[in-house]
């Protein structure tokens, strides 16, 4: 029963206010901390001002990437979410332009949680595009197919590759997802597993094709949908066929579903899907809230906020949204009049998006697509040319944009550089230890530090400096100075103030300087560095070309251009990445194992402990001591721990208190019910009630002299009869005397 009454301002346990005041000023702070303007910045992509940023749901080389990339060409940027609620959320927030979605498979039917998604994003579709779904097998290079024991993959490939793994008679694992299985395959070096994925997660994790189509049925195909902020439906010309689709609630009543579908046959409009999906009655109240809040928007008056907080027990339990696509323009004449006709008759009616069939583009997706395209285009045809005159002519010959790259350092960094590197341009190494034989494996020239002015006598294009952050400023100072000259010089520490100040002391005007900050190392580049952002500010340029020629090395590799100051980076930076290496070398000190119960979670816990702890000493220390901003963070990590523990010991002491004073006002109610009864009773005999009903409730009184006992749960009165229940006191409000809402944990 919920009776327990408000209780007065007296009794607040004051002891809990300070840590309160201070948790709720800590907020302010952290916001602060967040809302500070930072500098503008701006990203750059492969050949155009601003990259094109689609959403999909998966790990990299997914199907839903293949078909993405089918349906847009390959120089979007693709960018993998956890989840499809996610990938929906990162286009509604502007992290994404599009995002790409499976709605329907011809095998496994409609996929309901986007059905659902749709209706409560305010997104449209853009377009669609039908993909044929290929399985491939997929194994670590050298590994036969008779080496197989185990196949894993998504539940859906592993039962569409039914037959296929019957005959290979190995055992399934099922996973979660396909490009998923893939990964880990690659990342564990599994030589007796298999993959069922997409040959695009093959290429993605170093994969090799074993088998290609070993799907049973051949008719396997899965319709995406493009969604986008922006309607395109009043830009589609009459010429080009296209297809609406809508979502509709009816009321109640027979035959509301044939009267909904009669505003489209009356009119000679085709159906090509119709679907019905059940929904709740507070969404119900809420899309109809939200209809009509934009609809009295758009009529200029306020809306009735009224609906979403009304008696839904009143609604059946299942009601039911019907998804329709017909093959018309929302705004075709009879298709208006339709959708007119059917909003009379409907309870709730969405247009999710008129849109050409087929995977046809239209709108901005088009011009955007054309132009990134035609400059990709112009850049890889470069590469392409350099390819096929390479090939032609045999051994690389120095083609005119063929930079010479000496790399200053060849640590771990500087090798997975070096590798990259030279698949587009020649490059020979210097570093202070003996790493010939690792040059040699890398097929580059190796010179000890010691012989630096044999380094430079190659006549080098560019100087990349990847040497550790400590050491930086003595190396360079180190470095014959007459042989930088003219030259780029690069740095790729990770810090950035830091470089740029020393080498604008040290360096003579005519050198030029970029400084970068390739944000991913040997691990998280292992597969490749598409996406991976790539910070930089060209500090100092005379020779726009070689600078170019220079930066689109990240750029052919894909990755997210950032273009940045030094200052900016770093402020960035000790946000982000000091961080990270922070909070993986504080757990590393605890030493965290393992366990046979290991979550998600956790995983990836040991696995930050892991990446960050292989990185050197000195790194961390670098990131440290030359970044102004790291040293506030291991402040702010201080007082976060504190907060927590203090969240902590308030909930526990606002736990404690509410019990204590329940208890006090179960007491204090109960003795006011006895009383209330006793009074009843009392005043029953001296006015003897009318005669009873034919079956009355027994009253048993408590003992007139019990009063609130500690056990009040054993002392409970018996039901009041109907007169007495008049007089009940009501029934009051729960307690909000320390905080209405209890803190989360
Ligand atoms: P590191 O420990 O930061 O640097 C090791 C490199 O520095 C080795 O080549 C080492 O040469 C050289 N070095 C150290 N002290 C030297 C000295 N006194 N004289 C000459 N050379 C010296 O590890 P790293 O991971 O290779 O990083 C290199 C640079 O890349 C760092 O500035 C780092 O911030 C940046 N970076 C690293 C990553 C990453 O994921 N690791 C990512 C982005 C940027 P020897 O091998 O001959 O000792």
């Amino acid at each position: 029963m919920g009776i327990i009454r408000q209780p007065s301002s007296s009794r607040q346990p004051l002891s809990l206010l300070p840590p309160l005041l201070s948790l709720i000023f800590s907020l302010l702070l952290f916001l602060k901390a967040f809302t500070t303007p930072v500098e503008a910045f701006t990203l750059r992509a492969a050949s155009v001002a601003y990259p094109i940023r689609v959403a999909f749901q998966g790990e990299p080389g997914a199907y839903s990437e293949k078909a993405l990339r089918e349906l847009l060409g390959p120089h979007v940027l693709a960018i993998g979410k956890p989840s499809f609620e996610d990938t929906f959320k990162s286009v509604t927030t502007r992290e994404v332009d599009y995002a790409v979605v499976p709605i329907e498979n011809s095998l496994g039917g409609s996929i309901h949680a986007n059905y659902d998604l749709l209706l409560r994003h305010e997104l449209h579709i853009i377009g669609e595009h039908e993909f044929r779904v290929e399985h491939s097998l997929l194994a670590l290079p050298g590994v036969k197919r008779d080496d197989i024991k185990r196949v894993m993959s998504h539940p859906q490939a592993l039962a569409q590759c039914d037959a296929y793994l019957r005959n290979m008679g190995v055992a399934r694992e099922s996973m979660y997802d396909t490009a998923g299985s893939a990964k880990i395959i690659a990342e564990q070096g599994l030589r007796d597993c298999a993959a069922i994925a997409s040959e695009l997660a093959g290429t993605t994790y170093g994969l090799e094709v074993l088998d290609s189509n070993i799907e049973d049925d051949d008719s396997n195909f899965t319709r995406f949908l493009l969604l986008s902020r922006q309607s395109i439906s009043s830009l589609i010309p009459h010429s080009v066929p296209a297809k609406t689709s809508i979502v509709f609630i009816t009321p109640d009543a027979p035959g509301a579903l044939y009267k909904a579908l009669a505003c489209f046959t009356l009119r000679d409009i085709d159906f090509c899907k119709i679907e019905s999906r059940p929904t709740s009655p507070q969404l119900f109240r809420f899309l109809q809230f939200q209809q009509r809040q934009m609809r009295s928007f758009g009529a200029g008056r306020g809306g009735e906020p009224t609906t979403g907080t009304g008696d839904d027990h009143d609604l059946p339990r299942f009601r039911y949204c019907f998804y329709l696509d017909f093959m018309a323009s929302q705004l075709d004449e009879p298709a208006r009049n339709a959708l007119l006709q059917l909003e009379e008759q409907s309870q709730y009616v969405r247009v999710l998006g008129s849109f050409p069939t087929k995977g046809q583009l239209l709108g901005p997706i088009r011009e955007s697509l054309d132009l990134l395209a035609k400059e990709s285009g112009e850049a890889e045809g470069l590469l392409m040319q350099k390819a096929t005159s390479m090939a032609a002519r045999g051994p690389p010959l120095k083609a005119p944009d063929r930079l010479k790259i000496g790399v200053v350092g060849f640590g771990k960094f500087g090798q997975f550089l070096t590798k990259t590197f030279t698949k587009f341009h020649d490059v020979s190494v210097v570093s202070r230890d003996d790493m010939t034989s690792v040059a040699a494996d890398l097929g580059v020239p190796f010179f000890p530090l010691y012989e630096a002015t044999e380094f430079f006598r190659q006549d080098l294009d560019v100087i990349v400096l990847s040497v550790s952050i400590l050491a930086f400023e003595e190396v360079l100072k180190s470095l014959p100075a007459d042989s930088l000259r003219g030259k780029l010089v690069v740095d790729v520490l990770s810090v950035k103030v830091h470089p740029k100040t020393v080498m604008l002391e040290s360096l003579p005007g005519d050198v030029d300087i970029i400084c970068t900050h390739p944000m991913f190392g040997p691990e998280s580049g292992k597969f490749g560095w598409q996406s991976l952002p790539f910070v930089y500010e060209r500090v100092r340029i005379q020779d726009n070309s070689r600078a170019e020629r220079f930066l689109s090395i990240f750029e052919m590799e894909r990755c997210k251009m950032i273009e940045m100051s030094c200052d900016t980076h770093d402020k960035y930076a000790a946000d982000s990445q000091f961080i990270t290496h922070l909070t993986g070398r504080i757990l590393g000190q605890q030493g965290l194992q393992p366990t046979p119960i290991d979550t998600r979670g956790f995983q990836s816990v040991l696995k930050l402990v892991d990446n960050t702890c292989r990185d050197s000493f000195d790194l961390f220390y670098g990131l440290f001591k030359y970044n102004k901003h790291s040293s506030d963070q291991i402040q702010r990590l201080r007082e976060a721990f504190a907060n927590v523990e203090r969240q902590l010991a308030a909930k526990e002491a606002y736990l404690a208190a509410r019990t204590e004073i329940m208890q006090d006002e179960r007491k204090k109610l109960f003795a006011e019910c006895r009383t209330l009864i006793r009074e009843a009773v009392a005043q029953s005999t001296t006015n003897p009630p009318p005669p009873p009903p034919l079956v009355s409730p027994p009253v048993s009184l408590p003992p007139a002299t019990t009063t609130a006992s500690a056990d009040v749960d054993e002392d409970v009165p018996p039901p009041p009869t109907p007169t007495q229940k008049k007089k009940a006191p009501r029934t009051p409000p729960p307690p909000s005397f320390i905080n209405p809402t209890p803190p989360k944990l």
